[in-house]
């Protein structure tokens, strides 16, 4: 089922997601239909509070195809901080130039429930600080310093307005 993306300034957008406790078979369908509408809307990640669900579910395109992570949760960052321009299914037209780490590692939890460690580089490595950001209600405009988040802001506003 397609879901619909909830869009800034959505105070969903801005809140900390649970912990999932139980993968039902609730979770389960939520996983599928996330991925269902990353692919429908040329995304390659998608975090539960962008579907509306204050949970700890992310869901990314990896080189394996997609793969949706429980409670996912950075431990360990490394290499430069690299620009790089990203966008945002919740910002539609918004192309901002984040700082990221090269590489990261992180713990989650897989459908199956089995622990799983992943550890990765460069785009990929990217996409899981994006998406981990969300559950903890982080947006790439909350990356700009002071003076650019309110011109976008204002701009953002402007255009809802319309
Ligand atoms: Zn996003």
């Amino acid at each position: 089922m397609l879901l619909e993306i909830k869009k800034y300034p959505d105070p969903i957008l801005k809140k900390r997601a649970g912990e999932i406790k139980e993968i039902t078979q609730e979770i389960k369908q939520l996983a599928d239909d996330m991925i269902e509408t990353m692919i429908k809307k040329d995304g390659v990640g998608l975090a539960g509070p962008q579907v509306g669900i204050s949970k700890k579910i992310i869901a990314v395109q990896t080189e394996n195809g997609p793969a949706v992570l429980i409670n996912p949760r950075i431990t360990k960052k490394w290499g430069k901080k690299i620009l790089m321009e990203e966008g945002c299914l919740s910002l539609p037209d918004v192309w901002l130039k984040v700082k990221r780490a090269e590489g990261v590692e992180i713990e989650a939890v897989n459908l199956n429930n089995e622990k799983i460690n992943i550890k990765t580089e460069g785009f990929l490595a990217r996409i899981y600080q994006h998406e981990t950001d969300h559950l903890r209600g982080i947006l790439i405009i909350d990356k700009l310093n002071l003076w650019r988040k309110i011109k976008l802001k204002k701009k953002l506003k402007n255009r809802v307005v319309k």
